[in-house]
């Protein structure tokens, strides 16, 4: 009850939103809960999260086919390699898709740009022609310098450097295939990065 009446204090019009989304999915589930924990399909994507893609449409995905890694360009850090480790070896994927994409945040800034825009404050930096611009007040954090932010400098050079890191992991088994894609958020299309597939080919 205590959990309720905090909640409901706080502004909450998307809270709401979502649940009542929730309870609309949740009504038509229909025989969902029966699918099996592997992925049907035995595939994985790594994507970025901008909130323009949406995986299981461009991809054409259903509950149960497939594993979606996303973070912030869709990047191959330590965290989502532990996530396609997992993919594969617990359960079972055999193609990985990594797949950045067109205009994506992580272009217009460098790690030393998102280091001196959180020195300077925590507040949401404003996007303008030359890039983002701090217009919040301080205190910010030095925090920032000790996290890799992993901007992207060239969008295709990032894809076949993530594909090179993920194919040459100790832990990733050269079985597994691994192809390379920009995804164009103006027409959807998924782009091929040949280099990037080439070097991700199995064994
Ligand atoms: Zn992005």
């Amino acid at each position: 009850m205590y959990e309720l009446e905090s909640s409901r204090r706080l502004p909450v019009s998307v809270y709401d939103e979502v649940l009542e989304a929730n309870e609309q999915y949740a009504a038509s589930f229909g025989r969902k809960g029966e699918l099996a924990l592997p992925p049907a399909r035995h595939f994985a994507i790594l994507t970025c999260m901008d909130a323009r893609l949406d995986p299981a449409k461009y991809a054409g995905l259903s509950e149960g086919d497939a594993h979606v890694i996303r973070n912030a360009g869709g990047r191959a850090s330590d965290d989502a390699i532990r996530s396609l480790v997992i993919s594969y070896k617990l359960l079972g994927t055999k193609e990985w898709f990594v797949i950045h994409h067109s205009n994506c945040g992580m272009e217009f800034c460098t790690d030393t740009d998102i280091r001196t825009l959180l020195a300077q404050s925590l507040e949401t930096a404003e996007l303008g022609a030359d890039g983002f611009r701090d217009v919040g007040n301080g205190p910010g954090s030095a925090e920032a310098n000790y996290v890799d932010w992993l901007t992207i400098a060239d969008n295709a050079q990032s894809v076949v450097d993530d594909v090179a890191r993920i194919r040459n992991h100790p832990l990733v088994p050269g079985r597994i295939a691994i192809y390379g894609f920009i995804y164009d958020v103006t027409t959807g299309r998924l782009v091929e990065v040949s280099e990037a597939t080439k070097l991700g080919q199995p064994e």
